[in-house]
């Protein structure tokens, strides 16, 4: 047996397939695949390359540095590169020489990207703060905002390409006030001589559930991972294929008599005599703490609690008197066809929500790319070819 001891399995033919079925569903608006923190932990570089080999136009990052990662592997100009958390020391210029969309919801920011502007105007998108209040410009600010940004655009410093914002996903009423809200600030825009020619608005919730903030472009994240925030609607109801698998392999098991404490603390202990087996996958590794009693797994089809604490680097299942062996296949989560959770579970078990499941993965979980990689610029890129 050579399984590896812990693995990240990532199917870029489910992507391709999300973003190919949102693609559609948002038909004639255009979509942003969102790929922040490292693609949601899935590993931005594979996960970029299957969206342009998807024919895709538009991709968020959140910063500059991600973005002129992408630049330096290939990824051309044709596919906008949408960042909005800037370093307040960030020097600009290559991301303008770069064609990098920048976000600015401040006066700040956008006299530092000004200043870094020489052949080429910069790509700018305005962000509105429509109740939220992380970025995005207040009611305040404004039209200081817009009538810099409207006179940096007619000395041909700057294109300002978009207004923006980012909903709270409160409640359909608080949504629909942050979007009228965000609607009133575009019209005072315009009345300052600012063209707006591109609105966004929705994420995954709302770009899947309100048509009417869709507006000209929807940016997508969890959707696309596989991962749909609405309540009680899972990625197979909507068609949505999970892209990470989590697995590991049992490392070692152990015959136990009945009143055997089990990890640190002592929190769990047998009921009868049993074999406990050790998963090699610890809160390092992105699995809380939290999960003991929270989470099962899944083993040759059968599901098992964790037991005992979670420690860092492994935990342990009691699997009774099964047949479970060294090499065995543990399946922390993944599409469920195999008997195990979903992503979208271990969130509502963990109390959180299935992107922060998938963001913690840790860095020493080496992510393996199955699917469509054979070919195009991801197979080129997974082979450390240029193309
Ligand atoms: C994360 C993020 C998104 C994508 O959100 P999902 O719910 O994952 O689709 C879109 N826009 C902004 C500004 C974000 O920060």
């Amino acid at each position: 047996m050579n399984a590896p001891l812990r693995r990240a399995g990532i199917d870029l033919d489910a992507y391709r397939s999300n973003l190919d079925l949102v693609r559609g569903w948002m038909e004639p608006v255009e979509v942003m695949a969102i790929m922040k923190a490292d693609a949601y932990g899935h590993g931005l570089e594979p996960i970029a390359l299957t969206a342009v080999d998807a024919g895709i136009r538009w991709i968020g990052v959140l910063t500059v540095p991600a973005a002129l990662r992408l630049r330096s592997i290939g990824v051309g100009e044709d596919v906008h590169l949408f960042t909005w958390q800037h370093d307040p020391a960030l020097d600009f210029r290559d991301a303008v020489d770069s064609a990098i969309d920048l976000g600015v919801s401040t006066l700040d920011e956008l006299r530092r990207i000004v200043e870094a502007v020489d052949q080429r105007p910069a790509r700018v998108h305005l962000g509105v703060d429509s109740g939220l209040h992380r970025d995005g410009a207040t009611t305040a600010d404004w039209p200081a905002l817009v009538e810099a940004a409207r006179d940096a655009q007619r000395a041909g410093r700057i294109e300002v390409v978009a207004a923006y914002t980012h909903l709270a996903e409160s409640s359909d009423e608080d949504d629909a006030s942050a979007v009228a809200h965000f609607d009133a600030m575009v019209e005072q825009a315009e009345d300052l001589g600012l063209d707006i020619r591109t609105e966004h608005v929705a994420a995954s919730l709302a770009g899947l559930e309100r048509t009417e903030f869709r507006k000209d472009m929807v940016r997508m994240g969890a959707n696309l991972f596989g991962i749909p925030g609405a309540d009680g609607v899972s990625a197979a109801d909507l068609g949505l294929r999970p892209v990470m698998t989590l697995t590991a392999s049992v490392a070692k098991t152990k015959r136990v008599p009945v009143g055997t404490g089990v990890s640190y603390d002592y929190t769990y202990r047998t009921d009868r005599e049993t074999t406990l087996a050790l998963v090699p996958v610890g809160y390092a590794d992105g699995v809380p703490r939290l999960a003991q009693g929270r989470v099962e797994v899944a083993v040759n089809g059968t599901r098992y609690p964790i037991v005992g604490r979670v420690a860092m680097d492994q935990f342990l299942v009691d699997v009774g008197d099964d047949d479970v062996r060294v090499g065995d296949t543990v399946t922390l989560f993944g599409t469920g066809e195999h008997g195990e959770m979903t992503v979208l579970e271990w969130g509502r078990a963990l109390d959180t929500i299935g992107e922060e499941v998938v963001c913690r993965i840790g860095p020493r979980v080496p992510r393996v790319y199955e699917g469509h990689s054979g070919e195009g610029r991801v197979g080129a890129h997974l082979r450390g070819e240029r193309w």
